[in-house]
């Protein structure tokens, strides 16, 4: 016979949530999600029992946290520039340190100019410009399928208007011209541990890593980038924090001009921008 015992209260699930290890803040976000609910109302109904169905969610939910799983593919979103992505494990997950990339292209991309996210994963960064900035036309592509079918879905879901395209890196845009350029690109090196930690065990590979020293997308975009600025046309590239001085040395042996780094909150440099 199936026991009671499996409707558990609030404060039973979070207590054995806390007994896998799990923190407070995540047990929170798997609560509010899995029961659509506020944290207040959680707050106020910690002693409510609740249906067994939930419980086995919740469970599973916490389960999946204490292997390790990041916590935005166990809810499928994630907030960026102030907008809910969807987020499945085809997409990197979108870092708060990219919307540097979002506020870049806002501040400097002409009016009505075309624009080209490149590696847009997700379509976090596309689909920001287009949604702050309806007067430009924004472009994006990715060498994943199942990545832009994750961004075609976001563009849906936030009414965004972008055109997309498959492939890697600048081929997809043969013939094509823009007035801006951006990316975050795979910059992690393949020997970095950090692949072996944290989120980034859950992530795909390809979206992370170059499969080499991790300057090698970055590289193939700078040189790429050439052939499709238009005439004072600005490329922005996100970074590993110790990969600013090489970016800074590809662009100027590529003859890019106006070549600047800026820093994120934490103070690593970030992301590197310059003109035609
Ligand atoms: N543009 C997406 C992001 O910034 C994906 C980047 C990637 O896949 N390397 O989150």
């Amino acid at each position: 016979m199936e026991p009671v015992a499996h409707q558990l209260t609030i404060r039973a699930l979070k207590a054995h949530a806390k007994t896998l290890g799990l923190e407070g803040s995540d047990i929170q976000v798997l609560l509010s999600h899995v029961l659509k609910k506020s944290r207040t109302w959680l707050v106020a109904h910690e002693n409510d029992a609740l249906p067994c169905a939930q419980c086995k969610q919740l469970k599973a939910a916490f389960s999946r946290r204490a292997a390790g799983e990041p916590i935005a593919y166990i809810t499928g979103e994630r907030e960026f520039f102030s907008r809910n992505f969807i987020v499945t494990p085809a997409v990197l997950i979108p870092r708060p340190e990219t919307e540097a990339l979002v506020e870049f292209a806002l501040k400097h991309a002409p009016r009505n100019g075309k624009i080209l996210d490149v590696c847009t994963g997700s379509g976090c960064v596309a689909i920001s410009i287009a949604c702050e900035r309806p007067d430009l036309q924004v472009y994006a592509s990715d060498i994943s399928e199942a990545a832009l079918s994750v961004a075609r879905a976001n563009a849906v879901k936030l009414g965004a208007q972008v055109h997309w395209r498959e492939g890697s890196l600048l081929t997809p845009w043969e013939g094509e011209k823009f007035a801006l350029i951006v990316a975050n690109p795979p910059y992690i090196a393949q020997q970095d541990p950090h692949l072996q930690q944290g989120d980034l065990r859950f992530e795909p590979s390809l979206a992370l890593t170059d499969g080499a020293n991790g300057l090698q997308m970055i590289s193939a975009l700078i040189t790429q980038s050439l052939s499709h600025l238009q005439p004072d046309g600005l490329l922005a590239l996100e970074h590993g924090f110790d990969q600013a001085l090489a970016v800074r040395k590809f662009m100027q042996a590529a003859t890019y001009k106006k070549i600047q780094t800026l820093s994120d909150l934490a103070g690593h440099e970030r992301i590197t921008h310059a003109s035609l």
